[in-house]
């Protein structure tokens, strides 16, 4: 089975350089690649750890969309290439239903999560660097865990609880040179010292590359 790695519209990137403004565009055929790889048991990228997005997304299609923008976003003077949003539109009147009548046209509902990624970064990474940025933003889809790691269902809807998960490590380099790295830097370093646990081949058998080449 070949597969090909989603690719953003080819007219996006042009339109938006006409228009000197950034475009965005459903990204439908990405969220079918994502279910397909990341969060199907036996999916060339599958990872258990997000589990709780396949149950929630199993129970209704509108927990998550995707979306692609032309070109990144400049916030804190980093460059955002993804983003993963919980959908609240907290204004009322006309700018909410402007906003979710936004998302009704795109995807005929109104997602709970929405992860946009850059299409122009997007056209040009390796698959590697592709899907390390599709996992990184369905990695702030969290899910709340009990001591023993188990995830945790509402009593309510019968569901994973969800959040709005940050990055497990934040900080800057010039702390850990005067002070030392923290449990978390100290707990990455030691991950990283480990080769990468997906291979070039489970990227590649679901990003066609060589199928291409
Ligand atoms: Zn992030």
């Amino acid at each position: 089975m070949d597969q090909i790695r989603p690719f953003p519209p080819t007219d996006l990137i042009d339109q938006a350089e006409e228009e000197e403004a950034i475009r965005l565009a459903p990204a439908i055929d990405l969220k079918e690649w994502v279910v397909t790889n990341f969060l199907t048991v036996g999916g060339h990228l599958h990872n258990p750890d997000h589990d709780h997005i396949a149950e929630l997304l199993h129970d209704n299609e509108e927990f998550l969309a995707f979306a692609w923008a032309s070109s990144a976003a400049v916030a804190k003077k980093r460059m955002v290439l993804g983003q993963c949003e919980k959908v609240m539109f907290n204004q009322g009147g006309w700018k909410k239903a402007r906003q979710e009548q936004q998302m009704r046209d795109w995807y005929g509902f109104v997602p709970q999560y929405l992860v946009t990624v850059d299409a122009s970064f997007c056209e040009q990474a390796t698959d590697h660097d592709f899907c390390a940025l599709i996992e990184h933003e369905l990695y702030h889809i969290g899910v709340e865990r009990d001591e023993d790691g188990e995830a945790i269902y509402s009593e309510m809807t019968g569901l994973p609880k969800h959040y709005l998960a940050g990055h497990d490590v934040e900080e800057f380099y010039g702390v850990v040179r005067r002070w030392g790295a923290s449990e978390n830097v100290k707990r990455l370093v030691e991950i990283a010292k480990n080769p990468p646990f997906v291979s070039d081949f489970n990227v590649s058998a679901c990003c066609g590359t060589c199928v291409i080449g």
